[in-house]
């Protein structure tokens, strides 16, 4: 079948999973050139095949509150492409979870994980439990009930979670804890475990430091560099926080960060280590920065951060978080880059407008890759039982980096579409997973 039929069924099929049609649609949006040279991926069914999980998990998870009430939510992994090596994506516990974002999230997947280099198909799971406001005891047993299904489908050659949007060390440890009760086996059977028990030096850093690496290498082919350039970065999470470390300790003056209630501004730059207590370690809320450094503003509205002037946007709370008005702000601003930690961050009419305006464009799935890279090196240090060190880790993960950066480059000028990393991307990743399926046959 033809790109476009491809494209027309599951647009009717799929309907209702808004985010997953977006995914496949921004993809197959760069196929036209690839599709002319490669009349093989449309014999042999590729297109269909590729946007089909090969598997969809949907299961209950039943749990008792603090106040020993029942609740119930529902817990979903997608294990979409394992042309490449065992199912390999993170877990989402958010309350907008629903099996058309798992989806989108379990495509984009597979793609990233294709331009790594590593042996990872794409999956990608979660639940629409809120661990706001939960406490410990309740985010155990939640994740011990998540885990009491999942065990069955996952191991360290089959499928290997990790975390994404509410999920960090904290909910790996128990997931981690209650996997290896079940399975009664220590395995690597998830990633961004504690240091202390299997897990890797810098993967917590990674997508954060990841990015920054991507954009530092990036701004290298224009004469320009991270250095004295003022930076907004949206979120206050895991890839927000680290992004802010790395680029901080390269020169740049990270002004703005975000969380779902509003954003802060601190003309000073906003300091690491006040920041990432007030977040990672007290789980408060980022007004608190404002109460507690005075130079530094809130307000209330988080959309509202793009309309800041800024040299460098770095969206790394979620997706769909920067529209055509935020695109036109950040322009008018004279915004020169836009590096995406997220997933899918910026929507359609974003992404044109930067391109079309020649704003440096860097899409998720190849500049947010270095998490899913050091957890592939996580992998690695526990199929042979040893940890490699903090340097040998990072310097792996910039290299890494910066390799993608080359071959989608690359790959983008072999198609004629010189300077657009969204296309090389999406071609560089959709002809290593496909190259593979057709080696493997119809299955
Ligand atoms: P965290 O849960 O650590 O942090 C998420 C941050 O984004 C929080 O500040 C959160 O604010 C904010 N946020 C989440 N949802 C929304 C929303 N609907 N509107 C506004 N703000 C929101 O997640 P991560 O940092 O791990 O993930 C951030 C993004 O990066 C996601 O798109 C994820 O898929 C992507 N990513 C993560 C990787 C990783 O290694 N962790 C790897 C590659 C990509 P609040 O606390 O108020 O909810």
């Amino acid at each position: 079948m033809l790109l476009e039929e491809v494209l027309h069924d599951i647009k009717e099929k799929d309907a209702e999973q808004k985010e997953f049609i977006q995914a496949v649609e921004e993809v197959f949006g760069s196929l036209e050139v690839l599709d002319k040279r490669h009349p093989e991926y449309a014999k042999n069914g590729i297109y269909q095949r590729i946007i089909e999980p090969e598997r969809i998990i949907i299961f209950r998870i039943p749990w008792l509150d603090d106040k020993g009430e029942v609740q119930v939510n529902r817990g979903y992994r997608v294990q979409f492409n394992s042309a490449l090596g065992p199912y390999k994506g993170g877990l989402r516990f958010h309350e907008s979870v629903n099996l058309g974002i798992i989806k989108f999230l379990a495509f984009e997947q597979i793609f990233k994980n294709a331009l790594t280099g590593l042996m990872m198909g794409g999956a990608k799971g979660g639940s629409d439990f809120n661990p706001k406001g939960k406490s410990d005891n309740e985010i155990m047993r939640f994740c011990q009930s998540f885990m009491s299904e999942l065990y069955r489908h996952i191991g360290p050659h089959l499928d290997i979670p990790a975390g994404d949007i509410g999920v960090g060390a904290r909910e790996i440890g128990y997931l981690f804890g209650q996997y290896k009760r079940l399975q009664n086996e220590f395995s690597g059977a998830l990633t961004g475990k504690g240091i202390n028990y299997g897990g890797s030096l810098v993967r917590k850093e990674a997508t954060g430091y990841g990015l920054i690496y991507f954009m530092e290498r990036y701004l290298q082919d224009y004469n320009l560099s991270l250095k004295d350039k003022k930076i907004i970065i949206s979120g206050s999470g895991n890839v927000a926080l680290y992004a802010l470390q790395k680029a901080s300790s390269m020169g740049a003056k990270v002004i703005a960060m975000s969380d779902s209630d509003g954003y802060i501004y601190d003309e000073n730059g906003i300091d690491f280590d006040t920041i990432r207590t007030i977040k990672e370690i007290d789980r408060k809320r980022i007004k608190e920065y404002a109460n507690t450094v005075n130079s530094a503003l809130y307000h209330p509205v988080t959309k509202d951060i793009w309309k800041i002037k800024c040299d460098i946007a770095l969206p790394c709370a979620t997706q769909n978080e920067i529209d055509a008005d935020g695109a036109k702000a950040l322009l008018a601003n004279g915004v020169i880059a836009v590096g995406e930690g997220a997933n899918m961050p910026c929507n359609k009419e974003a992404v044109s407008i930067f391109m079309e305006n020649g704003i440096l464009y860097a899409p998720g799935k190849a500049s947010n890759a270095g998490g899913v890279a050091v957890s592939g090196l996580e992998m690695s240090q526990d199929a042979i039982f040893k940890p490699s060190s903090f340097d040998e880790v990072d310097s792996q993960l910039k290299k890494i980096m910066e390799n993608i950066y080359e071959n989608i480059k690359v790959r983008a000028q072999e198609y004629g579409k010189d300077g657009d990393l969204l296309a090389g991307a999406n071609i560089e990743g959709f002809i290593k997973v496909a190259d593979a399926m057709l080696a493997q046959g119809i299955v």
